[in-house]
């Protein structure tokens, strides 16, 4: 879901080979160089000038992940309680996380949302779907799929978000936890704010994969799903038991050390990115030329056909189990086949 590494800043204004995905009909405005790209981590033979080229353009010159750290850094510093003050609860610190993260999803999804569909600040270049969002509409909570989406993000999502790094704070304060002492373990923290987007997306297709192939799938995963087209406020538009499951990645910091940076970078990234890579667009251009990659082709798959792409794309889980969509005619063949085969045998989505 967080990466945004299928997308490619030299990607020119065009759509490509799309009008093969429905037999003829296109059902893309845009769509970015096919096949979609994963990780060359685990290629064999190791091509290490892929690897250098895929981690350095996944953070630099600019990205969401970047933007993502230095918002963290930013409150880790300034917008946070004392660690030693969290050792007990109180209204006080348990407040201003809570408010700093409604500010936080307000200022990332709203500002973006804004940007791309009130502002219309790129019309529908780099759109992947050019259907607008639904306004008058009964799937939705309220009619209206914007509403809905930003309700069930920052009623839900919000709430469940700081509980988690709440008691996660909490839990280090007091030693439930174990702490990374700084700035001795530095290189540690390095290395794991590196390694995070790796972990995101095996722990997202895990859980992903449990809620779509149990009855989990209708009683809450169907909410986030309610959107076959996307915008930023749909990325953690999502049922509470599913925001439960979703943001319970935080809880390795019970095994794996931490400090209170990583873990607002690790809660913020999970959930600030589900906004960033729901935008339904390749990313902010300037003259013809993505300048900050943002949504991703891979998971527009998913919300369009459902059960392909659960996972993203640093750790090809999908590839690996067979339901990776690459976005090309032979590879939606394939899905095709697939679908047939689970509904002859009678498979949940
Ligand atoms: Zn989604
Ligand atoms: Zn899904």
């Amino acid at each position: 879901m967080n990466d945004s590494n299928d997308t490619a800043t030299n990607v020119e204004l065009k759509s490509r080979s799309t009008a093969e995905l429905s037999g003829g009909k296109n059902p893309w405005n845009y769509v970015p160089p096919l096949p979609i790209q994963t990780s060359p981590y685990f290629r064999w033979p190791a091509d290490f000038t892929a690897i250098g080229r895929w981690m350095f353009s996944g953070w630099f010159p600019v990205s969401e992940r970047l933007i993502i750290l230095g918002i963290a850094v930013l409150c880790a510093f300034f917008f946070h309680p004392d660690l030693a003050s969290t050792s007990a609860f109180t209204f006080e610190w348990v407040a201003q996380i809570y408010v700093r993260n409604l500010i936080l999803m307000c200022l990332v999804a709203g500002g973006l949302h804004w940007y791309f569909y009130i502002l219309k600040g790129q019309g529908d270049d780099y759109r992947f779907d050019a259907r607008p969002l639904a306004k008058q509409s009964r799937v939705f909570t309220f009619n209206s799929q914007v509403r809905d989406n930003m309700f069930w993000t920052l009623v839900s999502g919000v709430t469940v978000w700081s509980a988690y790094e709440v008691l996660m704070m909490w839990s280090l304060a007091n030693g439930y936890a174990p702490l990374l002492s700084m700035p001795g373990d530095f290189l540690w923290l390095a290395l794991l704010i590196f390694l995070l987007p790796m972990w995101e997306t095996t722990h997202f297709f895990l859980i992903h994969r449990l809620i779509h192939n149990t009855t989990l799938y209708k009683r809450i995963h169907a909410l986030h799903h309610r959107n076959t087209n996307v915008g930023p406020w749909s990325g953690l538009s999502m049922h509470p038991v599913e925001h439960l499951i979703y943001l319970s990645t935080v809880l390795i910091h019970f095994i794996i050390p931490s400090t209170p940076l990583l873990i607002i970078f690790h809660l913020s990234y999970f959930t600030l990115s589900a906004a960033t890579t729901h935008t339904g667009y390749q990313g902010i251009a300037r003259r013809n030329k993505v300048i900050l990659p943002l949504g991703t082709f891979h998971h527009q798959l998913h919300h369009r056909y459902f059960d392909c792409n659960y996972g993203g794309l640093e750790t090809p889980w999908d590839q690996w189990t067979g339901s990776f969509h690459d976005g090309t005619e032979q590879s939606h063949q394939q899905f095709l086949a697939r679908r047939r085969g689970k509904m002859k045998a009678g498979a949940k989505p």
